[in-house]
This record gives structure tokens, sequence and C-alpha cells, in this order.
């Protein structure tokens, strides 16, 4: 099969691409159509590779008010919120909402994610039903699985344990929550034990850290010295990280020669922590948004995720990361030309080091699988701007979206 006449990331001009047997053959500037080949002119529209969701909790997807809304908007409201709606869970519940999350997330061009599961239920029922679900999507969706223990590891009834049967259950990647802990001492002996558990499994780590305004919130430090020492390094990320906003500098200074030195990622998820943090501030209030720049300045991989589609924590999470990006690139500032043409990768490129994904197995490349999006415009800079919608997506060759562009007629 041929696809002629698309550009590809942040090329000048088109070329066209052949794909046979589910894997890119020919990648030129212009290729001869074969005897009989089915041939599909982009006309010079954008083609990325597919869109990577690398934090994002599906097991409470599509739950906002049920069994109530967030009224006061805090994280720690969700957190409640959500403790409710868990006791009702079923695997079919799981399952049933899962797969509608997933079907939105395909619109938008998504063929991988990183999932936290809540394990912080003594019968790890979304666990249970995630771990069969990465199985059944696998054709159309990557899943990467997190035991994310939402309510503590130390403060939680046999917290160690549960994160232990998880492992041995079969997951991705070990979470930990250091900020939610009870004391100081409990957020460090968490992070000693999810990367020592993540060692022993031979797992990646994954870490909800420092999600609070409290400039006293010091897990990072800890979790990247594990990183650093242990050898596990570019295995860990760390995710939010938003207590980095109202660090003071000198010690963000300090700080930031360690995280060069660690090799961890970070991820940001700027949409939905522009909405949760600054809520104990009056005014001014507080963005509450990692040092998304400086990070990416001193050479550390960052990507933004969406964290939550229509649950306790974001009632208007619609599972579109070009809106996390939208609003990313507004709120931390990075709106000079070149950090918004470059920054389509937070969603790329950068999501498929903090998913530790195969170079070989991601991109545009001879040889690799025929993995990636069509969007309605010729350039990231106007799909990003104008919304563009993404007209195809492709796994190894086969069509999983296909998308009619609307023409809106403006009467006057
Ligand atoms: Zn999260």
């Amino acid at each position: 099969m041929l696809f002629t006449n698309l550009r590809i990331e942040d090329a000048e001009t088109p070329c066209d691409i052949r794909v046979e047997d589910g894997v890119f053959t020919a990648i030129e500037e212009t290729l001869t159509p074969r005897e009989g080949e089915e041939v599909v002119d982009w006309e010079g529209r954008l083609a990325l590779p597919p869109i990577i969701e690398s934090h994002v909790h599906l097991d409470s997807a599509l739950t906002a008010g049920d069994p109530r809304w967030n009224e006061s908007g805090t994280l720690f409201e969700g957190i409640e919120v959500w403790s409710e709606r868990k006791r009702t869970l079923t695997v079919e519940d799981v399952k049933e909402r899962v797969h509608r999350a997933v079907r939105q997330q395909a619109r938008f061009g998504i063929q991988y994610v990183r999932t936290h599961v809540d394990v912080t239920d003594p019968d790890l029922t979304a666990l249970t039903a995630m771990l069969e679900l990465r199985e059944e999507l696998k054709d159309a969706i990557t899943l990467q699985i997190v035991a994310f223990p939402q309510e503590g590891i130390q403060s939680f009834p046999d917290g160690e344990a549960l994160m232990r049967r998880a492992a041995g259950m079969g997951v991705d990647v070990i979470g930990a929550i250091p900020h939610f802990e009870f004391t100081r001492e409990y957020s460090v002996d968490s992070l000693n034990f999810a990367c020592a558990l993540a060692q022993e499994f031979d797992l990646l780590v994954d870490v909800h850290c420092d999600e609070i305004d409290d400039e006293a919130s010091r897990g990072l430090e800890t979790l990247a010295t594990r990183a650093l020492e242990m050898g596990l390094r570019d295995r860990v990320t760390a995710s939010h990280t938003t207590a980095t906003h109202s660090y003071n500098n000198a010690y963000f200074t300090k700080l930031l020669r360690l995280l060069t030195m660690s090799g961890i990622n970070f991820v940001s998820n700027p949409l939905v922590n522009t909405h949760l943090q600054g809520r104990a501030d009056t005014f001014p209030k507080r963005r509450g948004v990692t040092r998304v720049e400086e990070l990416t300045a001193a050479g550390i991989n960052v990507s933004f995720g969406q964290d939550d589609i229509v649950d306790p924590w974001n009632p208007l999470g619609t599972g579109n990361l070009r809106d996390v990006v939208f609003n990313g690139l507004h709120v931390t500032q990075m709106m000079g030309k070149e950090q918004i043409d470059r920054s389509y990768r937070f969603i790329t490129h950068n999501a498929a080091r903090t998913l530790h994904l195969d170079p070989e197995s991601y991109g545009f490349g001879v040889g690799r699988p025929a993995r990636f999006i069509v969007l309605d415009a010729p350039t990231w800079y106007e799909a990003l701007s104008f919304n563009a919608p993404v007209l195809a997506s492709y796994r190894d060759g086969r069509q999983l979206v296909r998308t009619q562009p609307s023409t809106p007629e403006i009467l006057f």
C-alpha cells in the first residue's frame, strides 16, 4: 500500500510512504506505484507517529458525578469521592468504561497508554479488569499498567502486601504517592519500598510525586537519588511534581543537578493541575505546574499527560492530548514559535521515552511497524491552532480510525 504526499513531523516537504505486511518498507520523496498497488493521496497533510498518553487513570474514567461531584475541585476531595466509588467496582463495570474511554482516545490518534490503576483495594478489582483489557485491546492499543497506591503504601492497611501482589500479577510499572503518606518518614519509606520492588520484579517506576503546593514536599529528591544509586535511571518517572513550582530557586537550582545526573523522566499534567492546584491559595493563586521549560532546557525528558477523563479529578477531561499541549504551552509560557513547533514531541517522542518503548519500534523508519496518524492540517502549528481532527490512525498497516473532515459553512 502506498501513501503519497504526507508531511512527516516537521519536514519541509511531503514524501511518499510504502507499507507492506504492516511494516514501513520505503519512505522517499517520490515512490512509483506498483501495478495493482492501492494508493492513498494525503495531499500534503501532516503525519505523526501515534500519540502516546503517558499518564492517565482509566480505572476511574467516565465516573464523574458518581456517587457525587467533587465540588471543592481539590485533589483530596477527588480521592475521597473515588474512595466511595471504588467500593462498588466490578470487573464488568471497569471493562465497560475502559472500552468507551480507549475508543475516545483512539479518535484522537492515541495508540499507547500508560494507565495508573488504584491498588489500594483489598480485592484488586480494577487491576484484575485492566490486566484482561491489556490483552483484549492489544491489537488497537498498547496498555502499560502502573500499580498505583492511591491511598498510600505505608499509610494504607496492608499497603506493601497489596503492592507486592500487584507486582506478582503482572503489572508493568510500580507507583507510589509520597505526598499523601502520613509522615515524611513514611514518604521516604514508600519510595524506598517502591524502587526495591521494581528492581526485584524488573519493572519500571512511575511515582505520583509531590502533587501538592507544599514547598516542603520533597519526595522528588529521594526518588531521583534512588534512581541514581540503584542504577534504575531512565526506568524511573516522576509524575506531576507540582511542588517544584513552589520550591525556592536556590533549592531548585541545587536539585536540578541531581535530576540531570539521575536520568529520570518527568510527566506534567498541566490541564488537570491548573485546575487542582492553588486551591488553598487566596490571591495570588499558584499555577501548580512543574517547571517544564527549565527541565527541558536542562536536557531532561518531559512528556505531557491527560491524567483524568471525566472523573472526580477532572469532569471535563476529553482524552484529547492536543488540549493538554494547548493548555500546557500557555500555562508554562512556552509560546515561542520553535517551542510551539516542537510541542508535539511532548505527546509522541518524549512520551515514548517515558514509557521506555523500544526506539526501533516507534516513529517513521524503514523496517519499523507502520504505526502513524494523519491530521487534517499541513503542519503541527496549524493542527494545534485550529484543533485539526485526526483523519486516520494506522497500526501495523491496519486502519483503526477514519474521520470525515467537516466543512462548516459561514453564512456572511
Ligand atoms: Zn495521576
